[in-house]
């Protein structure tokens, strides 16, 4: 085993994770970033986000409005005060990263343009074409280059954090490349490890973000927060679950079933108002979107394919010229994976499990309940997202937040206890032992990708866009056993050199655990809100549920879900309302 001494080391090389070591270089460039990612940072899953970043910059616009889309689009369970500090924040990260190059792109008279986005009254999405994940990353990732301080570990997988008296003191990783593990030992710890949207199996997620972070702080007792929130987007491509990018409604698409009706009027989503049109129908919120596919699925008036029943995204009479200028990716990604070129074709699509709006419990700051632990980005509730994330936010949160959690932690660098190396070394060890006990493991007839299909079955089944007790118990139960099958998998590939069977194996592991509090988390709130829908809760019951849930981790037994009261700063809870007309 190696050691590594740090001061501070961050798990995860996205958007979140860079923009974080970037805040700590700026603060103190005497401290030293281990900068540590499974994957080369550019391939972390921000790369392939597309639409675009919230951030109030036009006359017409104001932060109370952005607060107001924020706080109503997630069901009043957003926590306000981390909200107001995300939209007053945002204009001010989107214009930094103008400054370190990200090329935004620009109205007519060179200003920066927005486009309009699900669930947001107002222009407000910033964008880059529809690579915006890109640019955003690869600006971040040259910028991260300037700094000596920024020591990589690419390719490095995280197992664990280490924690000694009460103190996260670092994190272990195994040196993909040579098998080597690895402690890093460190003064404190940023999680960004990012999403966990591979526990279910039709999902526009890479296939990174298997909720190894989330894990490993639920496993070291930091409670997940709202975990029963998964987002479904409403348009995915069917088989594969590559995401059409909501910027294509933004720009001004339609969404029509099997019979070319634009069946979102019928769900409190407004009129159908002609072209151009600036508001709700198929602008507003994912939540309610996907909800209306399952309805008009349920109605027969979806259509049916080898890949599962689809309705159909119409870009048509936005013509070529704007289809190639604001939406290349979009044309890219039809032509080349269904051979629909949207210019003369209707798209097909379907929902499709896109983001995790709970996480790893944190403040406003990013410190979570460990001292010497952050977390922040999509592995982290802190909670702006509330009970449904409005797109485009989340981008535009990786920075706010990436930077306060950055600057939160150069500052315990300075005034942080020197680790205590004995304690630290000796779990180290201990941490060490499980990765090779997995080698020793004796066949238990199980099989990864069995455990892992049977996993997406039962999560797809009951804990999808619609959910009831009977369907999330038959979820718990199948779970739990599946935990237990799982100390029976044994790698068959027992090499040190990229042993993507162990590195399987451990995700498989994380996304177990995750599950569990999932669907733990789910059965216990029992009313519906945002994409939480129970059929045998239709209603949304502030007086008993406008609370956060954590779910506290347990190794033999069920998670315990305990609750925490939701922080209201300005707006009281209140009627969704979109295009007119409310729910
Ligand atoms: C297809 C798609 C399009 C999207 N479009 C938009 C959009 O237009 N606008 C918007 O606001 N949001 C969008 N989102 C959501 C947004 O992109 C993500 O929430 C966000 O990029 C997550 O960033 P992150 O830094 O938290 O994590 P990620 O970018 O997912 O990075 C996670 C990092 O953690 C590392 N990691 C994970 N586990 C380990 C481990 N065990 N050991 C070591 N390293 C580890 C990975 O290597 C990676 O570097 C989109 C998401 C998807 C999937």
């Amino acid at each position: 085993m190696k050691m590594i001494e740090t001061d501070v080391a961050i798990v995860g090389a996205g958007g979140a994770g860079i923009r974080a070591a970037i805040a700590i270089a700026e603060a103190d460039p005497t401290i030293r970033v281990a900068l540590i990612s499974k994957v080369y940072p550019m391939r972390s899953h921000t790369v392939a986000a597309e639409g675009g970043a919230a951030g109030v910059i036009k006359e017409n616009d104001s932060l109370d409005d952005h607060f107001a889309d924020t706080v109503s689009g997630g069901d009043w369970l957003c926590d306000q005060d981390a909200v107001e500090l995300f939209v007053a924040e945002a204009p001010k990260e989107l214009i930094q990263l103008e400054h370190w190059g990200c090329p935004w792109s620009r109205e007519e008279d060179g200003s920066v343009g927005v486009r309009p986005f699900g669930g947001m009254k107002m222009e407000r999405t910033w964008y880059a074409a529809d690579k915006t994940g890109f640019h955003l990353l690869h600006t971040l990732f040259q910028t991260s280059l300037k700094y000596p301080s920024i020591t990589r570990f690419d390719e490095f997988y995280s197992t664990e954090l280490l924690a000694a008296n009460g103190r996260c003191q670092g994190v272990m990783a195994i040196e993909m490349r040579s098998g080597r593990v690895h402690a890093f030992i460190a003064k404190s710890v940023i999680m960004a490890t990012g999403g966990a949207g591979r526990i279910f199996p039709f999902t526009t997620n890479g296939a990174i973000k298997t909720g190894d972070g989330m894990a490993m702080a639920y496993r070291a007792g930091v409670p997940l927060k709202d975990m029963e929130f998964i987002q479904y987007h409403p348009t995915g491509l069917p088989g594969t679950g590559i995401l059409i990018t909501e910027a294509a409604r933004g720009e001004g698409a339609s969404l029509t079933n099997k019979d070319g009706y634009r069946y979102l009027q019928d769900y409190g989503l407004g009129p159908a108002d002609p072209w151009p049109r600036k508001k709700a129908m198929e602008l507003g919120p994912r939540d309610r979107l996907s909800q209306a596919f399952w309805h008009e699925q349920k109605k027969g008036r979806t259509a049916q394919t080898p890949h599962g029943d689809v309705v159909y995204l119409d870009l048509r009479h936005l013509g070529e010229k704007k289809i190639d200028e604001r939406l290349p990716m979009v044309r890219d990604l039809a032509i080349s994976y269904i051979r629909v070129d949207p210019v003369h074709d209707l798209i097909p699509v379907r929902p499709v499990v896109h983001y995790t709006m709970g996480g790893i419990d944190t403040d406003i700051d990013g410190a979570t309940s460990l001292d010497g632990l952050f977390a922040i980005g999509e592995c982290a509730c802190v909670s702006i997202n509330g009970a449904n994330r409005l797109g485009s936010n989340s981008l535009t949160e990786l920075l706010v937040f990436g930077a306060r959690a950055g600057r939160g932690a150069a500052k315990l660098a300075a005034t942080a206890p020197a680790p205590d190396m004995e304690g630290v070394q000796e779990q180290a060890r201990a941490a060490e032992e499980r990765v090779l006990a997995l080698f020793r493991r004796a066949d238990g007839g199980e099989s990864i990708p069995g455990l892992r299909q049977e996993m997406h079955d039962t999560m797809e089944s009951g804990a999808g866009i619609y959910r009831s007790a009977a369907s999330l118990l038959a979820s718990a139960t199948k779970i739990s056993a599946l935990r237990r099958r799982y100390s029976g998998v044994a790698l068959t590939d027992k090499s040190n050199v990229y042993n993507t069977d162990l590195i399987q194996a451990l995700e498989l592991g994380a996304m177990l655990d995750v599950a569990e509090a999932i669907v733990a988390a789910a059965l216990e709130r029992k009313e519906s809100r945002g994409s939480h829908q129970r059929l045998d809760f239709e209603a949304r019951d502030d007086d008993a549920y406008l609370k956060h849930s954590l779910a506290y981790y347990s190794e033999t037994g069920d998670p315990e879900i305990r609750h925490r009261d939701v922080t209201i700063t300005k707006s009281q809870p209140a009627e969704r309302v979109y295009g007119g007309a409310g729910k």
